[in-house]
């Protein structure tokens, strides 16, 4: 019983977004008996025939299981998510090779659709009577101080007020919670819009069965650019296709499409079907990422920021979820603190979050280029056997990047301190083995020549 959590008075919530990390935050805060108040712009989701936002499917991985864990619904999503043991990688001639995430524990990524997802934690949250949802309502405007909102509803564009005690901006990379604090005095902000961006495609089921081998995230990496594809539940894939906008600009018809596709992705163009490839490709545009970095988090103890809306990164860590869950797990467990007041809970919140929110964007944008590049050389292989092998005889020791981002709680900043020792250590190895190679070498040439003289 999450109520039993609860020794402090229950606040009055505004929870500002119904997306993942918003319905989370208020089945999370419901659960410790706060009165909780979820205002989403959109319809209902489980209502909408057509879901407009980012990606179909998403990773997920340790952190958002564990959050979804503490809301005792883990179980039920894995249920139906789809286990991604490694990486398949399509070279540009077709040839396939796997390199498995984790081969000492068999640690994977689940794909899990993103509706499903806000459905399951939607539905959750029905079992809750101090729930109360609010769709349709886009928030406009925040006054930290008197804790007032304003909103308008749709279709009547009717505006409605509320109040609450706390104010949780969850309304994603576009936050209008953080456009406010933005205005306040201390609050630091930075956003990176980055040169590429991504379209959606689909490998669609063929005879009822999956096209390629499902239980992959596969990758075409193409140097300056690549795609990706994601398995779902209906046996199709989604697709997502990375690159320049300048590149983007390039593909003006049917037959530019196609020249391009065949040139680097080949294989994919069968399994794409020349058709849907052509419908899917001009049905929409490029879409745009940025990242964004922000401090504090926090407004006194009015109001403060999850998610995209405090940290939005580039998808390529496949982590802008897993963190935004992690937020809620950090958030709940400083709740649970009974001698901390609201106001001194929001401010360890940013004390204990920032470095590891600005590390995971910085992470997420390094790994596009491990991803689109990477991932195709020698070097990038070796340096993924080296770490397995060390992993398997040092567990507790030596734990790669890439395992404990993704199937660790490890503070990200400390897989970033991680990652340079490791670096500094192989680096030192590889030196000494040098020095100790040509010294052996020497002395088996002019040891040897000085002992015939002498
Ligand atoms: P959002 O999902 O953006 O939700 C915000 C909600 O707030 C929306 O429902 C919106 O309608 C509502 N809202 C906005 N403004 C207002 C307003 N003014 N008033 C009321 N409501 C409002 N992450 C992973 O962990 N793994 C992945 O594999 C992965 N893949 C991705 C692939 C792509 C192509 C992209 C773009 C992102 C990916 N991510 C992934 C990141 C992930 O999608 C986000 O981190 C996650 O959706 C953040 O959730 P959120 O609830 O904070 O924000």
């Amino acid at each position: 019983n999450g109520n039993a959590l609860n020794s402090r008075a229950p606040l009055k919530v505004a929870i500002i977004g119904g997306g993942l990390v918003g319905s989370l935050a208020a089945l999370s805060f419901a659960r410790r008996g706060h009165e909780v108040h979820l205002y989403e712009y959109r319809e209902d989701i489980r209502r909408a025939e057509l879901v407009q936002g980012r990606s179909i499917n998403l990773a997920l991985s340790q952190r958002g299981r564990k959050a979804l864990a503490e809301v005792g619904l883990e179980q039920e999503v894995l249920a139906t998510a789809i286990p991604m043991r490694g990486r398949m990688l399509h070279d540009i001639k077709g040839n396939r090779t796997v390199v498995i995430y984790d081969p000492c524990t068999n640690q994977c990524l689940y794909s899990v659709g993103r509706k499903y997802l806000n459905e399951v934690l939607l539905n959750a949250g029905e079992k809750f009577p101090n729930i109360h949802r609010h769709f349709e309502h886009k928030l406009n405007y925040v006054n930290f101080n008197e804790g007032r909102m304003e909103f308008k509803r749709a279709p009547s564009k009717e505006i409605v007020e509320d109040n609450a005690d706390l104010i949780v901006g969850c309304d994603g990379a576009f936050s209008t919670v953080r456009q406010q604090m933005v205005r306040a005095p201390g609050f630091n902000y930075s956003q990176e819009y980055i040169e590429h961006g991504y379209l959606e495609l689909c490998i669609p089921a063929k005879d009822g069965e999956f096209q390629m081998p499902e239980n992959y995230l596969h990758i075409w990496p193409r140097d300056e650019f690549m795609m990706i594809a994601l398995p779902n539940q209906d046996k199709s894939f989604t697709v997502t296709l990375s690159m320049p906008f300048k590149v983007f600009k390039t593909i003006r018809s049917s037959e530019d499409l196609l020249n391009f596709f065949h040139k680097y992705y080949a294989d994919a163009v069968p399994l794409i079907g020349k058709e849907r490839l052509i419908k899917d490709f001009f049905k929409s545009r490029p879409q745009h990422l940025v990242s964004v970095k922000c401090y504090p988090y926090h407004y006194g103890s009015k109001a403060l920021i999850l998610g995209d809306a405090a940290h939005a990164m580039v998808p390529y860590y496949g982590q802008g979820l897993n963190a935004g869950m992690e937020d809620c797990t950090l958030l709940l467990s400083l709740f649970n603190q009974p001698n901390l007041s609201t106001a001194e809970i929001l401010e360890q919140f940013t004390e204990l979050r920032w470095r590891d929110a600005h590390a995971i964007c910085d992470l997420a944008m390094y790994n596009y280029v491990e991803m689109r590049d990477l991932t195709k050389r020698l070097s990038f292989r070796w340096r993924k056997w080296l770490d397995t092998q060390l992993f398997r005889w040092f567990p507790n020791f030596w734990v790669p990047l890439y395992n404990s981002v993704s199937f660790t709680s490890m503070p990200y900043s400390q897989c970033i301190a991680n990652r340079k020792w490791q670096d500094k250590l192989l680096q030192n190895v590889l030196i000494s083995a040098s020095l100790a190679f040509v010294a052996m070498t020497a002395f088996k040439y002019y040891g040897g020549f000085q002992t015939i003289t002498l």
